[in-house]
């Protein structure tokens, strides 16, 4: 089977580093699915679970926006955060939920404590539902 490596990156440092089958993730333009041999490209992320195919099983990141780059041996994914199924604290990102939850019933939608909510309520919604693919 064909390969690809994958480098999941944060300014914390290196997240994810493997040789993987297929990766899917999505884009802000829709679904993307890269196979190893993909044309160079590189597309804005949505904050969202980063899938990859590594020797017939699927391992998921979440990942919280940030863009990924396609170059012919390598596929690079650069975020502000991003965690590995088995890194993610689930009582943590219920937490974070509910805060967010909180501020979005006490904020009106034009403001922009409301939008800061809107996304940690991704991001912790996002970090709950990947956590749920621990290998
Ligand atoms: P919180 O309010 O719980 O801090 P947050 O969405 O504001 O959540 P971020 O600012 O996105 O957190 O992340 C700060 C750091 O904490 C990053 O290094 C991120 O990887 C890590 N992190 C955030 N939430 C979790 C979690 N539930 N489990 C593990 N690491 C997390």
């Amino acid at each position: 089977m064909k390969t690809i490596k994958v480098n999941v990156v944060t300014p914390d440092g290196p997240v994810y580093d493997r040789d993987v089958e297929m990766v899917s993730s999505k884009a802000q333009t829709g679904e993307l699915g890269i196979l190893p041999g993909h044309i160079p490209m590189v597309a804005p992320l949505e904050i969202a679970a980063l899938r990859l195919k590594v020797e017939g099983k699927t391992e998921f990141v979440a990942v919280n926006g940030g863009f990924l780059e396609v170059r012919p041996e390598q596929v690079t994914i650069l975020a502000q955060t991003a965690e590995k199924a088995e890194d993610i604290d689930v009582e943590r990102a219920l937490r974070a939920k509910e805060r967010a939850e909180q501020r979005l019933r006490e904020h009106k939608q034009e403001d922009l404590d409301f939008r800061r909510a809107e996304l940690a309520l991704k991001r912790a919604i996002n970090r709950i539902t990947v956590a749920q693919h621990k290998a």
